[in-house]
């Protein structure tokens, strides 16, 4: 039987894959795809997601979990209204918290009221018990602190593509938190970060595509078995990653962790319920 996959961490409402949505949820349910977490990351983008999630099936059962948040890389767009507007979306339907975060990487990104916003949506997060999604880059002492501090979701959150210390998961286990393997650490240069993933807490890893980035290294290597699916961005002939590309995540996630991708799987989905399964229609 083939494994049911579950994405943790995408952004299906992105722009560049211009308006291909449905196909590419399509190929992905083709491909074993049961759900997936679909971040957005602006007011602007936050209706999209919405309308992908009431569009992703019936009433009964959608294959996209929503989840609404401003992400680092755009609280300067927010408005006057953006709390207001983030619970508005919350409210329509079974939604995580997400993309949040911290960033002190991105080059010319205004650190100043990062955190202020960050833990504004902590704080909707935790009033409410909703798993967050959390980005955080080169900011992990201040990220620690202020999760331990509060407020924080009782369920627990996601650090995506976690890029911390080694040293640093089993105090953010302690505070609830899963990690996510993005296909991007299949490249040869991510060896510290493949290291740290031998060491997550099996009951608390989680595996994503963060498509339509993050691309999984194009020539096959020792983590890698499984064809990429070529995809690009229509203006810019830009490579894209395929959500449809997660079985391939999932089959690095085994090779790394020297285990058959079946036992990965059905540890995957037991821990991606315990995280998001309260969202999940069935
Ligand atoms: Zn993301």
């Amino acid at each position: 039987m083939t494994p049911r996959y579950y994405d943790a961490h995408n952004h299906l409402q992105d722009g560049r894959f211009g308006g291909r949505q449905s196909a590419l949820i399509g190929q992905c349910v083709a491909a074993g795809v049961a759900h997936m977490v679909v971040n957005g990351s602006c007011e602007e983008d936050w209706p999209q997601v919405l309308e992908l999630a009431r569009a992703s099936g019936s009433a009964r059962h959608s294959v996209v979990v929503p989840s609404f948040g401003y992400h680092p890389w755009y609280i300067h767009e927010r408005t006057e209204d953006w709390r207001k507007n983030l619970i508005h979306h919350l409210d329509q339907s079974p939604s995580a918290v997400g993309e949040i975060g911290l960033d002190r990487w991105k080059p010319g990104l205004d650190y100043t009221d990062q955190e202020d916003v960050f833990i504004a949506q902590l704080q909707i997060a935790a009033e409410r018990n909703l798993p967050a999604s959390i980005h955080c880059l080169q900011a992990w002492g201040r990220m620690l602190e202020i999760l331990k501090a509060g407020p924080r979701p009782r369920c627990g959150f996601l650090l995506h593509s976690y890029g911390g210390p080694k040293e640093m998961v089993e105090s953010f286990a302690r505070l609830g938190a899963f990690f996510s393997l993005p296909g991007y650490y299949a490249h040869e240069r991510k060896e510290r970060q493949r290291e740290t993933f031998r060491h997550i807490p099996p009951e608390r890893l989680l595996i994503e595509t963060d498509a339509p980035d993050q691309m999984l290294p194009q020539m096959q290597n020792d983590f890698v078995s499984t064809a990429v699916i070529a995809l690009a961005d229509k203006k810019t002939g830009k490579p894209l990653n395929h959500p449809a590309n997660l079985p391939a995540v999932y089959a690095f996630a085994a090779a790394l962790l020297g285990e058959p991708v079946e036992s990965l799987a059905a540890r995957v989905e037991e821990n991606f319920f315990r995280l998001f399964g309260t969202l999940i229609r069935q």
